[in-house]
Parts: C-alpha cells; sequence; structure tokens
C-alpha cells in the first residue's frame, strides 16, 4: 500500500487511545503523511506522544459519554475542523459472563461502542458539510467471530461492525467514508497484559500462549504489528481508498479463512 507523500496536509485527524499500542501507531502514520493529529488518551502519558508527533493532545476517559461528547466539542473548537476520527481507544477483560462484572461491561460497553457512536454523532455531520471525511473504527477480529471469556468485547465489537456499517449508509452520499479495521492479535502492552492470566490459567509459560493459543487458529504464524494496522488506516485516508466504505476489514492472519 503506497501513498502519495504529504497528502494529508491540511488535514486534521483525531486518534483515540493513542497514548499506546495500535493508536500510536496510527497516528504516526496520519502525521508522516502530513496531518495534524490530535492525541486523546485517558492517560496523561498522552500528552508526550502528542508532542513527539507535533500534534496536539486532549486527555479524556471515553467511558463516559459526557466525556466523549466533551473531547468531540474541543476537538473541532481546537482545530475548526476534524477530518479524520480514528475511534481506537479499549481494552480486555476477560471473564465467564457467569461471572463478568455489569460494572465493568457497561465501562467497556460505553468506551468500545457509545464513546464511537458519540464522536461519530459529533464529528460527521461537519465531515459531510465539507464533502470529504474518513472514520476507522478500529474493531477486532472479535467482530466477527467469538471467543468464550470476551462477552463485553464480542458484544462491543461486533456493536462497532454495526454502527460502521449504519455510518458509512448515512454519510456516503457525502464524500465520508467509514469503516472498520478487524485485527487479529497485534504486539501492544493490551495483548502483553494478557499473557501471565492466560499463562497461569493454562499451565504454561507465556511464549506458549502466543505460539499456542493466539497463533493456533491463523495461517501467518506471527503477531501483527502496530505499525501494520497503521499502514492499512492510512490507506483508508487515501484517495485510493475512496470507494471503499462500510467494511469490517480483516486483518486476520487468515483466522476466518477457517
Ligand atoms: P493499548 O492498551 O496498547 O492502548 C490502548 C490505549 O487506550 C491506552 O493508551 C489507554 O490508556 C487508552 N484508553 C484505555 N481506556 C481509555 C478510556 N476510557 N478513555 C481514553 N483512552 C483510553 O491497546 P491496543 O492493543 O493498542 O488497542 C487499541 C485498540 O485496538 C482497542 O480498541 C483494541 O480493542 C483494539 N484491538 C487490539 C488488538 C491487539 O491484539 N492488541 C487486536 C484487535 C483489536
Amino acid at each position: 500500500m503506497s501513498t502519495p507523500s504529504g497528502f494529508l496536509s491540511g488535514k486534521t485527524a483525531l486518534v483515540t487511545g493513542a497514548g499506546s499500542g495500535i493508536g500510536r501507531a496510527i497516528a504516526a502514520a496520519l502525521v508522516g503523511a502530513g496531518a495534524h493529529v490530535i492525541v486523546n488518551d485517558k492517560r496523561g502519558a498522552g500528552k508526550a506522544i502528542a508532542e513527539g508527533l507535533g500534534g496536539s493532545f486532549i486527555q479524556a476517559d471515553l467511558s463516559t459519554p459526557e466525556e466523549a461528547e466533551r473531547l468531540a466539542a474541543e476537538a473541532l473548537a481546537s482545530r475548526g475542523r476534524v477530518d479524520i476520527l480514528v475511534n481506537n481507544a479499549g481494552f480486555q477483560h476477560v471473564s465467564p459472563i457467569t461471572e463478568f462484572p455489569v460494572a465493568k461491561w457497561t465501562e467497556m460497553l460505553g468506551l468500545m461502542l457509545t464513546a464511537p457512536f458519540v464522536l461519530t454523532k459529533g464529528l460527521m455531520g461537519p465531515m459531510m458539510e465539507a464533502g470529504w471525511g474518513r472514520i476507522i473504527n478500529i474493531a477486532s477480529i472479535h467482530a466477527l467471530i467469538a471467543s468464550p471469556n470476551k462477552a463485553a468485547y464480542t458484544a462491543a465489537k461486533h456493536g462497532l461492525a454495526g454502527l460502521t456499517k449504519v455510518a458509512a449508509l448515512e454519510a456516503g452520499a457525502h464524500g465520508v467514508t467509514v469503516n472498520a479495521i478487524c485485527p487479529a492479535y497485534v504486539r501492544t502492552p493490551l495483548v502483553e497484559a494478557q499473557l501471565p492470566a492466560q499463562a497461569a490459567t493454562l499451565g504454561i509459560p507465556e511464549e506458549e500462549v502466543v505460539s499456542k493459543v493466539m497463533l493456533e487458529p491463523a495461517a501467518i504464524k506471527r503477531l501483527i504489528e502496530p505499525n501494520e494496522v497503521g499502514a492499512l488506516a492510512l490507506f483508508l485516508t487515501s484517495d485510493a481508498a475512496a470507494t471503499i466504505t462500510g467494511l469490517a476489514l480483516p486483518m486476520d492472519l487468515g483466522w476466518t479463512a477457517r
């Protein structure tokens, strides 16, 4: 996927959860193509990431709709426009449904489904008025398939794929595309944090959790790197992807070919 250099010059992008992992890599890819990036994160660490990218930082905890509304308003006010929205912030909690805390369910659905809805609601209208926009939702392979013990994550990501389709239908005639990227396991702190618990549960070393559990259904036997997700997101912002919309794009090492 090659894209013309500087093709995002003059554009402003908002990337949620860009203080780490995939969001950080997407923010860097967009900056590399000339965009100004507004980094959001609930952690203050996002400020240094934003400064390193020559962008700006808005701290907000997106597990409440009020904070998502504030982020949309502040992002628009700070730059006068948001051309690209990347809904990326998320986290995993692993527990059987019978023991899944309701508060954790509510927090996860708030962050990974309601916040993308609130941000889309606030920012898609101005994009349509401007006649150009890109919304990229970082879903997951769990938007397409399920795993036991991941009820809230799987429900939120399936919901995000549905929101993606509706937004694509509503915005398509106005130069705005809306797509979801559905990665399998990406080498980030979110995945690294799951290793000790899974190793303990299964009674195997952490390295074997990667090779025997995470990569077991994959055709390509390696983790995805964050910058590979960044490259796909960047492609979706390009003119070459102007007719691609409403998709839940697997980036899954061949997992769903099974
Ligand atoms: P990560 O933990 O490296 O980064 C997530 C970032 O989101 C962190 O900086 C964190 O502070 C921020 N965040 C968490 N809760 C937040 C909140 N309430 N408000 C604002 N920011 C918040 O994780 P990652 O692996 O880069 O995951 C990013 C996205 O990619 C998530 O939506 C995740 O579900 C998705 N995803 C990850 C993988 C993977 O294997 N890593 C695979 C598929 C999808």
